[in-house]
């Protein structure tokens, strides 16, 4: 078995693992390939093992690795910081974005999006850690921005996304992951219908299962090391 076989089959054991401890089935959670700075060949090498779903943060290194896999049937997510001159195309060329923070890009997505296409299936990201992040809404202003981008006709708002300031202490994981499934739940109470918690990475997969993760947004674990 090759490197990355072997490493998806690990991720999806931790996975697997990981829901039973939270009493949650297998299918209620979906693994995210961040691809980012890997080559086309690794990709189509995960896919070759049942991976379709994948996550770009860069639109200028997503394009090439896109057209080079154009024959693949593969699920497109945008993760990373979306500018307003990127936004038409990855409107055109992704089927999600989780990295929204305002509503000026989301707008915009809307009315990029090819009216061919189904509508764009978007996250909110939030910032869930205080002043040791600057990404992500605030918390205060979620209910405000969540309202108004599901109201766009062209965007399908899934749920919520969060980066939590990388720390090995599974306590603050879990209690950051918790934040974000109450936000989710109390948007839900307002009358949204949010089935996404876009939350957990390779070193923290584990704690955000246990919170309700329903993505699992995974790199380094499945690739190696980032150079
Ligand atoms: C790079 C990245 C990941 C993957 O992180 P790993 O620690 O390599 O698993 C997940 N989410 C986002 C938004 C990223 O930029």
């Amino acid at each position: 078995m090759t490197t990355i076989a072997a490493n998806l089959q690990a991720v999806r054991e931790r996975i697997a693992m990981g829901c039973a401890a939270a009493g949650r089935h297998a299918d209620e959670v979906h693994l995210l390939a961040v691809s980012k700075t890997w080559p086309a060949p690794d990709l189509r090498e995960l896919f070759s093992c049942g991976q379709s779903a994948f996550g770009e943060s860069y639109v200028q290194e997503a394009l090439p690795k896109q057209d080079q896999l154009a024959d693949l049937a593969l699920d497109w997510h945008f993760i990373g910081p979306l500018q307003s001159n990127k936004t038409r195309t990855v409107a055109e060329r992704f089927a999600w974005v989780h990295s929204i923070e305002r509503l000026k890009i989301a707008e915009r997505l809307s009315a990029q999006r090819p009216p061919e296409l189904p509508p764009l299936n978007v996250c909110l990201q939030v910032n869930v850690s205080g002043e040791a992040s600057k990404s992500g809404c605030a918390p205060a202003d979620l209910g405000d921005l969540a309202h108004a981008i599901a109201a766009l006709p062209h965007l399908r708002l899934r749920g919520l996304m969060a980066i939590p300031e990388p720390t090995d202490d599974p306590q603050l994981q879990r209690s950051r992951f918790a934040t974000l499934r109450g936000l989710r739940d109390e948007l839900n109470a307002a009358g949204l219908q949010l089935d996404t918690l876009s939350m957990g990475m390779s070193h923290d997969l584990e704690a955000a299962i246990m919170e309700g993760a329903s993505i699992v947004r995974i790199g380094t674990a499945l690739f190696g090391e980032r150079h």
